[in-house]
């Protein structure tokens, strides 16, 4: 049988806490599998290594004010002292052309997806221990002190919110992290309502 590209691509919801390696896993993703990743725009500073346009879309805090004014994001929140936010245009126009859309975004703006968009997929991303999460946030030597406090005081609040999401996803090792997100996808892709039109038209039995 032909295949016939899916009418409507899969929004996918990663969140995690800061440290726990998502940026690694989504890259090693999409390497895999073909799928949109969100440049989300914020008002932080660009780490070091980070590019405009690839990591984030940076942005001062009064041009992200302008942005949410004029209604152009799915989603925003603030996060340490930062605005966060999703483009809604882009992310409509992959979609509807049938292009599935990654989002790696915190669980404040992940409730307002689930509400605007309940046929999403949600995905928490922990690591094997809080230690851990410290030990990496110490070895990525990017923030100072306060930062990581501020950051491991977040992560204990998010993992609340962990019984809100579809899947839970232990990164202990990327392969193995990225190997569960995987299975999820494909889970998903399989899933009669997204099967529908091979059983019907041109391609009923
Ligand atoms: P970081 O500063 O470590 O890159 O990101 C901090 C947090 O912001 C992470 O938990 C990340 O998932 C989240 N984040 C990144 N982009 C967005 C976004 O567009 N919207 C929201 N709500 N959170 C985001």
């Amino acid at each position: 049988m032909t295949q016939k590209k899916k009418a409507k691509g899969q929004l996918v919801v990663l969140s995690g806490p800061s440290g726990v390696g998502k940026s690694t896993v989504i890259a090693e993703l999409l390497s895999e599998r073909t799928m949109h990743f969100s440049v989300s725009y914020t008002t932080r500073k660009p780490r070091v290594g980070e590019q405009d346009g690839v990591n984030y879309n940076f942005v001062s805090r009064q041009e992200f004010e302008g942005m949410i004014a004029r209604g152009e994001l799915l989603e925003y929140a603030e996060y340490v002292d930062n605005y966060y936010g999703t483009s809604l245009k882009v992310i409509q126009d992959k979609l509807d052309a049938g292009v599935d859309v990654l989002l790696d975004i915190e669980v404040k703006g992940a409730a307002k997806v689930r509400k605007s968009c309940p046929d999403a997929l949600f995905i928490f991303m922990i690591p094997p221990s809080f230690e851990e999460l410290s030990r990496r946030l110490h070895a990525r030597n990017t923030d100072n002190e306060d930062v990581i406090t501020g950051r491991l005081e977040k992560a204990r609040l998010e993992y609340k919110e962990i019984p809100n999401y579809d899947y839970l996803v232990i990164n202990d090792k990327v392969a193995n992290a990225v190997g569960e997100i995987e299975s999820i996808l494909t889970a998903a892709e399989c899933r009669f309502t997204n099967r529908k039109y091979m059983i019907e038209g041109d391609y009923a039995l």
